[in-house]
């Protein structure tokens, strides 16, 4: 069956991953969060004291990143690797999430993880969720879905999902980190965030997540069966 590529974009905590997740179980597709490989950068540069903003140190240090996965045949999932070092949890904690919009708009970082995102979309049959997947990473992917939702809404499912997750964080911190990068994100020089023209826009302020997996998924399928 022919495959093809998704590109998925939006606002933080618009539901971009799990929607990308679904999709990459059902069709069975690659799926690749590429705010994982941002997040990535950030924890070394952070770890290493390196000035983002000096580009001779910055480049030397990107030298020394290699992000990769492997997988978790007892939970049966992927994780993310930075220089052989499993980082998922690292990359979550808040002071990440606040550092990560200044490092992901520097554009020597941004031609870094573009180059080792766009080798996934080769082979088609991949799902992509992040800011820039529709406009700068896969252009031509065939579904490209722009998804956005109140901000109270995603910042309280952000915050329900940290909680859960056992972080240490206020429902202020989450509000003003998702306020904070979606204003760095979508005004940074370089590949702002931005519905790409061909995109098909999803607001699921009001939405399930149940019906807005099948309303993607039956667009996936009439493109990928021509019908
Ligand atoms: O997707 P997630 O919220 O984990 O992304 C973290 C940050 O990484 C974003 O706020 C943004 O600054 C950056 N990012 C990006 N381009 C992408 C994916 C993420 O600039 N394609």
């Amino acid at each position: 069956m022919r495959k093809i590529t998704i590109a998925i974009d939006g606002l933080a905590s618009s539901g971009k991953s799990t929607l990308a997740k679904h999709l990459a179980e059902e069709l069975q597709y690659k799926y690749i969060d590429s705010g994982a490989f941002y997040r990535a950068v950030t924890v070394y540069l952070n770890e290493n004291d390196i000035d983002w903003n000096n580009n001779t140190e910055l480049e030397k240090a990107l030298h020394k990143i290699h992000i990769d996965f492997d997988y978790d045949l007892i939970l049966c999932k992927e994780n993310l690797l930075l220089n052989g070092k499993h980082i998922e949890s690292a990359i979550r904690e808040i002071h990440i999430s606040d550092l990560v919009s200044y490092v992901s708009a520097v554009p020597e970082v941004r031609k870094f993880v573009v180059s080792r995102l766009q080798p996934y979309g080769y082979e088609k049959g991949i799902v992509m969720d992040g800011r820039d997947i529709g406009t700068i990473v896969f252009p031509y992917a065939e579904l490209k879905i722009y998804m956005t939702a109140d901000e109270k809404v995603r910042t309280g499912r952000r915050y329900k999902e940290m909680k859960q997750k056992g972080v240490e964080v206020s429902e202020h911190q989450v509000t003003d980190n998702l306020s904070g990068r979606d204003l760095i994100d979508s005004t940074r020089r370089m590949s702002p965030l931005k519905r790409a023209d061909d995109a098909v826009v999803i607001d699921n302020t009001n939405m399930t997540e149940r019906k807005q997996f099948k309303y993607v998924l039956a667009l996936a399928q009439s493109i990928i069966t021509g019908v």
